[in-house]
């Protein structure tokens, strides 16, 4: 099969949806590999790395869409991107159609196969393909609350791990989660003083036999809840409720019971935030303050590190391209009903009830 990459066009991503790794694996395959120039760049590869492993280059956009039978992408594809799909194509990325009526219907009207990471599913109920990106986001959180702590940044000025004779930070995670177990490590490995809290006592009997004190455990009741966030410097919010809203869990009032200059990161910004006072920034301008209390929301947080990022996502698609590129959309769909889950949108039909029940549309 002829698999294509395209760089990617959405605002502030510099990931890549095909690494020359995956590249590799997929040429050893009897596959062709078709990579717009200079698509890895954000991510730290070059064409001639691409070239390195058995893939030709394509001067743009146009030609990867128009040779390849599978686009394999980031994130979702772009009105200008989704005028040139086509019948019979397979699209291969997030998609996250529910909250998009616009690319949803365009994606209808091109007749092609669109598969969501998003949506794909594992025997244990987990979502293997949005899994490496909680990682790294909740990797990500202790470190750029650290950074937000800092006074010059208008932090409380303490220090993650303290030194001898003086505390370390004070680190409260409310969701023991992939986010927040991941926050948790980090921040503890830092040196920081760590509590998790979780609504889930199983998550929490989990967290504390494997990680054995490493950090605290908390059942996340709303007293606990306060009580720990007016004693942090800093509080990851790492709360995930599936298909709501993230749940407000520290209001405005509160913040005036806080530690001057402490730091909110709000992982869970894309859901809305569970922060009232929460509301997305950007890499560019990433922090702002709310009554004296620091707050970091950068949406799209993977984006920061877009080469451990690529790397990591395309450890975790490469089995699934494969699959797809060796038997055709079809039959891999039909060995393996995990990957079926993520099929969305085939032949100008929406074949996922979620989308369809949240946008009003027929599947
Ligand atoms: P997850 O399902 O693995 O974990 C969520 C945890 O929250 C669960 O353990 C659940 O029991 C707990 N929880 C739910 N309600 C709670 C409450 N009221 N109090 C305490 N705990 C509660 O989800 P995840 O993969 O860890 O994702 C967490 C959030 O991070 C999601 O909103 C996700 O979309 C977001 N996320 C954001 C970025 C970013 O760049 N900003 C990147 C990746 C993930």
């Amino acid at each position: 099969m002829k698999i294509g990459c395209p760089t990617e066009i959405k605002a502030q991503e510099f990931r890549v949806g095909i690494t020359p790794e995956a590249a590799a694996e997929a040429v050893a395959h009897g596959h062709e590999v078709l990579i717009q120039a200079g698509a890895g760049d954000g991510a730290g590869f070059t064409d001639d790395d691409y070239t390195a492993q058995g893939a030709r280059i394509l001067p743009d956009a146009e030609a990867v869409f128009e040779e390849a039978e599978m686009i394999v992408k980031v994130k979702e594809p772009q009105a200008s991107e989704r005028k040139m799909l086509r019948r019979g194509q397979i699209l291969f990325t997030y998609l996250h159609l529910a909250p998009d009526p616009e690319q949803t219907r365009d994606l209808i009207a091109s007749g092609a196969t669109c598969i969501a990471y998003e949506t794909v599913t594992d025997d244990r109920g987990g979502l293997p393909l949005l899994a490496p990106m909680s990682e790294v986001a909740g990797r990500l959180a202790p470190q750029m609350g650290a950074w937000t702590l800092q006074k010059a940044n208008g932090g409380r000025g303490v220090l993650m791990g303290g030194v001898p004779g003086v505390f370390p930070a004070r680190v409260v995670v409310i969701g023991g989660g992939i986010v927040g177990t991941n926050a948790a490590r980090v921040a503890a490995g830092m040196g920081a003083d760590v509590a998790v809290l979780d609504r889930s006592l199983a998550r929490l009997r989990t967290l504390d036999e494997v990680y054995r004190g490493t950090f605290k455990t908390v059942y996340a009741s709303r007293a606990a809840t306060a009580e720990l966030v007016t004693e942090a410097d800093m509080v990851i919010g790492a709360v995930l409720v599936p298909g709501a809203a993230a749940p407000k869990l520290v209001s405005r009032d509160q913040l005036s019971g806080m530690k001057p200059g402490a730091a909110l990161v709000d992982v869970a910004i894309d859901q809305g935030g569970c922060f009232e006072t929460s509301k997305a920034t950007t890499h560019q301008d990433p922090i702002y303050e709310v009554d004296g209390i620091m707050h970091y929301c950068v949406a799209n947080m993977p984006g920061a590190v877009a080469r451990s990022s690529t790397l990591a996502l395309g450890n975790a698609t490469m089995p699934y391209m494969l699959a797809l590129a060796d038997k055709g959309w079809r039959t891999a769909c039909q060995d393996d009903p995990n990957l079926l889950n993520g099929l969305n949108v085939h032949d100008g039909k929406l074949t996922y009830y979620a989308v369809g029940r949240a946008l009003g549309i027929d599947v």
